[in-house]
C-alpha cells in the first residue's frame, strides 16, 4: 500500500505538469501521469491525460475549466473514484501528516473507503440531491459516523460545531429532513457531513453551481474560514473562474484534459500567459460581474476521442502557428510560482491584451 515517491518526480515530455516546487515544500497529494480513459465503440475516450500536480498542505487550489475539460474526472481520479468501465492510470500519493505515504490507486476497497471519508473527503457534484429523503440530518450524520466506527456522541458534537461554523442552527438542521432546508442550507450541511470524520483534504466538485449568486459568495467566504479553523487543504473544482479567484491560493486551468496553466491566483489574474486563460478572463467584463454576464469563448471544447495534435488549443487559438499544430508545448516556468504550456507565451501580452484589468 505504501509507496515512496522518489520515483514519481520524473517528468514525462509533454505531460501536463506543475511539480516544480522545491522538495522541502509540504505536499499532501501528489499526482503523476494521472490519466482516465474509457473504451468506446468509436475509440478510446481520454478524459484525463497525463496530469502531474502537487497539492500543498493547507492550500486552497481552484481547478477551472469549461464543461468537458476533465475537471470532474480529475476530482474522481484523486480519490480513485472513477466509475467503471473507466480506467485510471498513473499515480496518486497521499502524504498524511503522520505516517507513510499512501498509494491511493493501489488501495483495496476497505482502506479506500476509509481514506475517502477520514483523510480525503469529497463533495460530489449534485450530491445535495443524494440525501435520503426519509432520514433527517441527524440520521445522516449517525450513519456516516457508525459506518466508520466513530464515537457517535463525539461525532455529533463535532457536527454541531461544524454546522454552527457554517452559520446554521445545529439543532434545527439535525432535526430536519432534506426537503425542509433550502439549497444553500443543504449544501452547507453536506459540507459539514463531509468534514465530520476530520479529513485533512476536502475536494469539492462544483459545490456552488446550483446556488444563487449571494449564496455562492457566502459559501466561498465560509470555506475560507473553515480552512483556517480546521487546517484543511481544499481542492475546489469549478467552471467559474471569477468565483474561484475570490477563494483559491492557486489556480490550475484545465483544457482538453490536461493543465494548460497553473499558478498563484494573484499572478494568474494579473498576468495569465496561456491564450485560453486570457480568453476565459476576457470572457467576463470584470471579475466581480455575475457569471451570467460572461461571454462564451468561440469554438468548441475538444472531443476526448479525437483531441487535436500538437497543442490541443490550436484550432481555437488566435496565436496558433504551424509549430502549434505539430508539437505539443511542454510546461514552461513563467516564474517560480507559475507554469504554462504554450510555445508562444512570451508574446501573449501583445497578442491578447487582458480586458479585465482586475487585481486580486
Ligand atoms: S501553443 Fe500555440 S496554439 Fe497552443 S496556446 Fe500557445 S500559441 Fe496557442
Amino acid at each position: 500500500m505504501s509507496n515512496t515517491s522518489s520515483n514519481l518526480h520524473e517528468r514525462q515530455s509533454g505531460s501536463s505538469t506543475f511539480d516544480s516546487q522545491s522538495s522541502d515544500e509540504d505536499i499532501v497529494l501528489e499526482c503523476r501521469n494521472l490519466s482516465v480513459a474509457f473504451e468506446m465503440d468509436r475509440g478510446t475516450s481520454r478524459v484525463l491525460h497525463d496530469v502531474d500536480i502537487d497539492i500543498r498542505r493547507g492550500e486552497i487550489i481552484g481547478i477551472v475549466g469549461e464543461s468537458g475539460s476533465g475537471k470532474s474526472m480529475f476530482a474522481s481520479a484523486l480519490l480513485n473514484a472513477v466509475v467503471s468501465p473507466g480506467r485510471t492510470d498513473g499515480q496518486v500519493t497521499y502524504h498524511p501528516r503522520d505516517g507513510e505515504p499512501v498509494d491511493v490507486l493501489g488501495l483495496d476497497k476497505g482502506p479506500l473507503r476509509s481514506l475517502r471519508w477520514e483523510d480525503i473527503s469529497m463533495v460530489f457534484q449534485g450530491a445535495m440531491s443524494s440525501f435520503n429523503p426519509t432520514m433527517d440530518f441527524r440520521e445522516h450524520f449517525v450513519e456516516t459516523l457508525d459506518a466508520h466506527d466513530y464515537d457517535i456522541a463525539a461525532g455529533i458534537e463535532r457536527a454541531e460545531e461544524l454546522l454552527s461554523d457554517l452559520y446554521l442552527d445545529p439543532q434545527r438542521v439535525l432535526d430536519s429532513y432534506p426537503h425542509e432546508l433550502s439549497g444553500g442550507m443543504k449544501q452547507r450541511a453536506l459540507i459539514a457531513l463531509a468534514l465530520v470524520l476530520e479529513p485533512e483534504v476536502l475536494v469539492m466538485d462544483e459545490p456552488t453551481a446550483a446556488l444563487d449568486l449571494l449564496m455562492q459568495r457566502s459559501i466561498i467566504s465560509l470555506l475560507s474560514e473553515l480552512r483556517d479553523k480546521y487546517d484543511l487543504t481544499m481542492v475546489f473544482i469549478t467552471h467559474d473562474l471569477p468565483l474561484v479567484t475570490k477563494l483559491a491560493d492557486r489556480i490550475g486551468v484545465l483544457y482538453a484534459f490536461e493543465f494548460a496553466e497553473v499558478g498563484d491566483t494573484a499572478e494568474m489574474v494579473r498576468d495569465p500567459k496561456h491564450p485560453y486563460t486570457r480568453a476565459l478572463l476576457n470572457a467576463t467584463p470584470n471579475l466581480d460581474a455575475p457569471l451570467t454576464e460572461m461571454r462564451p469563448i468561440s469554438g468548441a471544447a475538444p472531443d476526448p476521442v479525437d483531441v487535436p495534435t500538437g497543442c490541443p488549443y490550436h484550432n481555437r487559438c488566435p496565436m496558433a502557428t504551424a509549430e502549434c499544430e505539430d508539437i505539443k508545448p511542454p510546461m514552461d516556468a513563467v516564474s517560480e510560482t507559475h507554469e504554462v504550456a504554450c510555445h508562444h507565451w512570451p508574446d501573449v501580452d501583445d497578442e491578447i491584451p487582458l480586458s479585465t484589468g482586475v487585481q486580486k
